[in-house]
C-alpha cells in the first residue's frame, strides 16, 4: 500500500532535524513555483521558527497571485440523497441517526437547480450518502442528466462535480460518460487505525478500498480527481503528508495528481458536539497547513466550503484558496427550505451567495463562474501542462471576466453592475496577449446585448 503509517511517523520525527540551511533551500524552491516533495513538506510542517512561517505565508501569497491572480471560482453543493448505510462517527447522515431519510425526485432536483441558477451558480458539487439500494449509481446518473438537461434564459449548470462514495471502475466509467467534472472523495483520515475507528460499519469501513478509489476512477477514464481529509479526526501533519504521498502515487502511476484539494475542518452536527475529538485543528495551524499545501502543489486548485466562518474564509483566500462555495445548504432539498430538514453538518458561513460574491468584489477579487476547461477538454495532464506553462493565465482571466460580467448583468443590481464593470476594466489590462484582450472586450459587448456562455 502506498500509504505507510510508520514511514510517515518516522518522517515527522526526522524532519525535526532538518537544518536551517535546508529549510532555506526548500523555501527557495517553493518560491520558484517548483512544488515540493513530501519530505520537504514534512520539514516545513514541523518547523516552528516564526521567521520561516512568515516566509511560507509570503510565498503562498505570491504563488496565489501569480498563478490564480484575483480569481475565485464559485460553486455550491447539491445534496440529492441522505440515505446512508455507513456509520461514520462524525456525520449527521450516519446510519444510526434516526430521521426521515429522503432522496430528491427528478422534479425536486429541477426545483433545487432552478434556485441555484437564480443565485447565479454554474458549477455544483453533487453530494450523496452511500446506499446502493436507495441511491444506486443509476439514480446518480439520472440526476446528472436532469441537471445537465436544464437550460435557463441565463444559462445552466455547466459543470457538475460529484462527491459520492468510492465505487467500481465500471461505475466510474459511467460517471465519466455522464460528463462529470471532478470526482471528489475525501480520504477523511490517512491514519488507518483512526480511519477504522471513525468508520464503524458499512462499506466505507474498508480503508484500502476507499484509499484506492482514485486509482479506479482514473482507470475508469476520470482524470480530474479532487482529494481532501477531514481535519480534526487525526494529527493534521500526518494527514497533510498522507495527501502529498497520495498525490505523488497518482502522478507516478497515471501521470497526473489531484486536480483539487479540499480542506474541510470538522463541524458540529445536530447530534454531535466536537468535545470528544482530540485532534481539532486550531486556526493558526490551519492557516499554516493551507499555505504549505499551496507551496507543495502550486497548480492544484484549493477548495474551501462554508464549514469555515466569514473571517477564516477571508484569511484563507490570501494563503492559497482558489475555489469557494457560497449560499450553501448541506440538507437534501435544502435550497427549497423543505420541512424536517436534516443537515449533514452545521455550516459557519450562512451569508447568501449574493452577499459573498459582492464582498469578494469589494475586496478586489474576481468571482469567476468559469467552467470552460473541462468543456474544452482541458482536463487531467492537459490542464496541468497548460497551467505549468503559465498559458492558463491567458485563458482563465478572460473567462473569469466574461462570466463575472454575465453574472453582473443577469443577477446583479445597478450598484453591483457598476462595481463589476470597474473591476473588469482594471483586470482586463492584466491580459498579456493583445489579441485575447481585444476578443474579451468584444465579447463583453456581446454579453451586454444578450449573448451568453462565451469562453476561450
Ligand atoms: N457520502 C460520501 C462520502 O462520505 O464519501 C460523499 C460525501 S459526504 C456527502 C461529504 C463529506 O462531508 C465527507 O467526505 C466528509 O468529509 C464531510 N463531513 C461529514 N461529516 C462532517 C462534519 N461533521 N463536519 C465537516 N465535514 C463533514
Ligand atoms: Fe454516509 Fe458520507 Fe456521512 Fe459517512 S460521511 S455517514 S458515508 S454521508
Amino acid at each position: 500500500m502506498f500509504i505507510d503509517k510508520d514511514y510517515i511517523e518516522n518522517l515527522l520525527i526526522e524532519a525535526k532535524n532538518v537544518p536551517d540551511s535546508e529549510i532555506d533551500s526548500i523555501l527557495d524552491k517553493a518560491d520558484e513555483f517548483a512544488g515540493l516533495t513530501h519530505q520537504e513538506v514534512a520539514a516545513l510542517l514541523v518547523n516552528e521558527n516564526p521567521a520561516y512561517l512568515e516566509r511560507i505565508f509570503k510565498i503562498a501569497g505570491k504563488i496565489k497571485e501569480h498563478i490564480y491572480g484575483d480569481r475565485i471560482v464559485m460553486f455550491a453543493p447539491l445534496y440529492v440523497s441522505d440515505y446512508c448505510v455507513n456509520q461514520c462517527a462524525y456525520c449527521g447522515y450516519r446510519c444510526t441517526t434516526k430521521f426521515e431519510r429522503r432522496k430528491l425526485t427528478q422534479d425536486e432536483i429541477r426545483e433545487e437547480v432552478r434556485i441555484l441558477e437564480q443565485m447565479g451558480h454554474k458549477r455544483i458539487a453533487l453530494e450523496a450518502g452511500e446506499d446502493d439500494e436507495n441511491c444506486p449509481i443509476d439514480y446518480i446518473l439520472e440526476c446528472l442528466k436532469t441537471i445537465y438537461d436544464m437550460k435557463f434564459e441565463n444559462g445552466a449548470i455547466r459543470r457538475a462535480n460529484v462527491n459520492i462514495a468510492a465505487t467500481t471502475v465500471e461505475n466510474f466509467q459511467k460517471l465519466h460518460d455522464a460528463g462529470i467534472g471532478t470526482y471528489i472523495l475525501f480520504q477523511e483520515t490517512y491514519h488507518q487505525p483512526t480511519y477504522e475507528k471513525m468508520h464503524i460499519s458499512g462499506p466505507k469501513h474498508n480503508y484500502e478500498y476507499h484509499l484506492t478509489a482514485f486509482d479506479r476512477a482514473m482507470q475508469g477514464g476520470i482524470d480530474d480527481v479532487g482529494a481532501g481529509v477531514l481535519f480534526g479526526l487525526y494529527e493534521p501533519f500526518f494527514e497533510v503528508l498522507g495527501l502529498m504521498i497520495h498525490n505523488e502515487h497518482l502522478e507516478e502511476k497515471f501521470g497526473v495528481g489531484f486536480h483539487t484539494i479540499s480542506v474541510p475542518r470538522l463541524c458540529k452536527t445536530k447530534e454531535m458536539t466536537l468535545d470528544g475529538f482530540k485532534h481539532l485543528v486550531d486556526d493558526d495551524t490551519f492557516l499554516k497547513i493551507v499555505a504549505i499545501i499551496r507551496l507543495a502543489v502550486p497548480f492544484t486548485g484549493m477548495i474551501l466550503s462554508t464549514r469555515e466562518d466569514h473571517d477564516m474564509r477571508k484569511k484563507l483566500l490570501k494563503t492559497g484558496i482558489s475555489q469557494l462555495s457560497a449560499g450553501s445548504s448541506t440538507d437534501v432539498g435544502g435550497y427549497n427550505k423543505r420541512e424536517n430538514q436534516q443537515s449533514q453538518f452545521e455550516i459557519n458561513d450562512d451569508r447568501t451567495a449574493g452577499e459573498i460574491i459582492e464582498e469578494l468584489l469589494d475586496d478586489s477579487y474576481v468571482p469567476s463562474f468559469c467552467t470552460a476547461c473541462y468543456r474544452s477538454g482541458r482536463t487531467g495532464d492537459r490542464f496541468m501542462s497548460l497551467a505549468k506553462s503559465g498559458q492558463i493565465k491567458n485563458v482563465c482571466l478572460p473567462n473569469a471576466l466574461m462570466t463575472l460580467y454575465e453574472y453582473a448583468v443577469d443577477y446583479g443590481n445597478e450598484t453591483f453592475l457598476q462595481k463589476s464593470e470597474k473591476v473588469i476594466h482594471q483586470q482586463i489590462q492584466n491580459i498579456g496577449n493583445e489579441t485575447i484582450r481585444r476578443k474579451v472586450t468584444e465579447n463583453l459587448e456581446k454579453i451586454k446585448v444578450g449573448k451568453r456562455d462565451l469562453y476561450l
